[in-house]
């Protein structure tokens, strides 16, 4: 893969941060407020790697109400299947079959996990908006990237009628706010806060206006640059990079979460890079 002129940084789960000393949100700082320390990966996804001092009850509250979503909705039947830490892990699952005619409805059922066939199940996006050059754009508006855990199971579960009925009541906007979320702290571990223009990044996971498609997506073929065929050791997956858009160079990240079931890889354009950051990250060569 040609990387061109650009610059990678692979960051590492367990790389230790110095404290932020003020909410990455909204910038209040201390005395003025008692700050928490940020996961950049949620603990409940296995990540270890945290932010100290970094932000504020209300925007605890906020990232909290991502990571739920993410633990509990999105992720359960992965974190189970890998044995992430759970706090109450749940003794049964929803189970959807068909059972008789064709056309007859379905019928949803609760079984136990030993008997369930797990799933993961990711939207797909396209690539974000700001990137997308017609040549190079994998058409996937709204496909679904689904994984089955098989169990041997006495059940005639229809998994990719469930995988549909479970990627339709996923909230897409919550996975795009993970993602931004965890690019967003990938960011400034790997730069600081400073480097660059957060404003978009934190209005999507904040919820104050922005259309997060135009920032969050899926990667341009060409982007690719995690090495196919190599042995995934890791959870998940991530690089920083600087990339230029508009004649500018903004900080690029790559997301690959549960890399080990070749997902999909996901791209965050997470905001222009200052000349000290564009530094910084050219530094890391
Ligand atoms: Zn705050």
């Amino acid at each position: 893969m040609n990387l061109g002129n650009r610059s990678y940084i692979q960051i590492k789960q367990s790389k230790a941060n110095a404290a932020i000393g003020r909410c990455i949100y909204c910038d209040i700082h201390e005395p003025n407020v008692k700050l928490g320390r940020e996961h950049i990966v949620p603990r409940s996804l296995g990540g270890n790697a945290t932010l100290p001092k970094a932000s504020c009850r209300k925007h605890e509250d906020v990232t909290k109400k991502i990571e739920l979503y993410a633990a509990r909705k999105m992720f359960q039947h992965v974190r189970l299947n890998l044995g992430l830490r759970m706090k109450q892990p749940p003794t049964h699952f929803k189970a959807v079959a068909n059972f008789g005619k064709m056309g007859q409805p379905q019928n949803e059922f609760l079984v136990p996990i030993s008997d369930h066939p797990g799933l993961l199940v990711l939207a797909d996006f396209q690539a974000p908006k700001i990137l997308q050059n017609p040549l190079l754009l994998r058409q996937k508006q709204g496909s679904i990237w689904f994984k089955v855990f098989e169990k041997p199971s006495k059940l005639k579960i229809n998994i990719p009628n469930k995988a549909s009925k479970f990627y339709h009541q996923i909230a897409v906007d919550y996975q795009a706010k993970l993602l931004a979320k965890i690019a967003f702290c990938l960011t400034i571990s790997a730069v600081g806060l400073d480097s660059f223009n957060s404003q978009k990044i934190k209005e999507i996971i904040c919820e104050t206006g922005s259309d997060w498609t135009s920032f969050v997506g899926g990667t341009l073929e060409a982007e690719i640059e995690f090495e196919k065929g190599k042995v995934i050791s890791a959870l998940h997956r991530s690089v920083v990079f600087s990339r230029v858009i508009n004649s500018a160079p903004y900080a690029v990240v790559q997301l690959q979460l549960f890399a080990l079931y070749d997902t999909p890889i996901f791209t965050i354009v997470v905001g222009e890079l200052t000349q000290a950051g564009f530094d910084k990250i050219t530094a890391f060569k």
